[in-house]
Formats: C-alpha cells, structure tokens, sequence
C-alpha cells in the first residue's frame, strides 16, 4: 500500500499516513460553527468538515501549555420515550 504524508498543522514535519491514521500524530476534524468568519457550512447539509493533523511532539507542548480542552462524557442519561398514536394536525 503506498503511504501518504500529511504535515503536522503546527510545525509542519511531515508524518506518514497508515489507512487514514497518521503515525505520531492525532487527526482533528470540525465541522465548522457558527461565528466563525472563515469556516460556517450548513449544519443542515453535514456533508463536509475540515481536517488536520498535530504531531504528538507538539501536542504535548501545547498540553503543557495548557491551551486543550479535554472532553469526557462522565454521565449518560437514560433516554425517555413517549410513545403515542400519531394525529396529523395535533
Ligand atoms: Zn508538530
């Protein structure tokens, strides 16, 4: 399988792409939101995002620098359902 190469979006070091994963580095992605003046597609459209990748040399700066939020659901509520005959017009 021929390897790609993606840069690294901060330091620009070429890393090698393995089935889509790049190898010392972690892949980003966004859909865009709203506010911003360069990236807002249709949340209604959800057919494209943006994508890049850090290298883990500079995310661990950057870890240390203290600017990435770490996100983990610690709770899931227990979806409740109504269910009821449905009357078009109600
Ligand atoms: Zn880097």
């Amino acid at each position: 399988m021929e390897s790609d190469q993606v840069g690294c979006l901060l330091c620009g070091d070429k890393l090698d792409m393995n089935y889509g994963n790049p190898s010392g580095g972690t892949v980003f992605t966004s859909r865009g939101n709203y506010g911003s003046t360069l990236f807002d597609p249709s949340p209604f459209a959800n057919t494209e995002h943006l994508k890049v990748v850090v290298c883990d040399t500079c995310l661990k700066l950057k870890a240390e620098q203290g600017v990435i939020q770490h996100f983990a659901v610690v709770k899931y509520e227990e979806p409740i359902y109504k269910v009821a005959t449905w009357k078009p017009g109600d």
